[in-house]
């Protein structure tokens, strides 16, 4: 399959990786947007978050808790952070696998 997460799981594409676990891969963003900017990813392909089903509700709690570990480990709880999940056209998706992206290290802005 032609995907960028897909072949940086598989190990083809390398990654700083922050966080492993047999189903959630987090590494940092090749292109940050802050001083800390994560992109954390289910290790199986699912297109976006409208492609996500029933049978995938522990998966999303587990990549949530993933995100939440990661906040923690990247010193950002306590000051606080942002995790985004583009989506589609207008929430300008760029890569075709579910990722969530976790940003923070600076006061962000709210302008969508
Ligand atoms: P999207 O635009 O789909 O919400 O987010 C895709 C993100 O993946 C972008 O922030 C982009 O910088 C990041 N990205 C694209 N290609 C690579 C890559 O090869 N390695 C890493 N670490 N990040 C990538
Ligand atoms: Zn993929």
């Amino acid at each position: 399959m032609d995907c960028i997460f897909c072949k940086i799981i598989a190990g083809e594409i390398p990654s700083q990786k922050v966080y492993e676990d047999d189903r959630v891969l987090a590494f940092h963003d090749i292109n940050p947007i802050a001083p800390v900017h994560i992109l954390v990813v289910p290790k199986r392909h699912i297109p976006s978050l409208l492609a996500i089903q029933s049978d995938d509700q522990e998966l999303v709690g587990e990549l949530h808790l993933a995100l939440q570990h990661v906040a923690k480990e990247m010193g950002v709880a306590d000051s606080g952070f942002r995790v985004i999940t583009n989506t589609g056209t207008h929430g300008q998706q760029t890569v075709h696998h579910l990722h969530y992206h976790l940003i923070g290290g600076r006061q962000l802005e709210w302008k969508a």
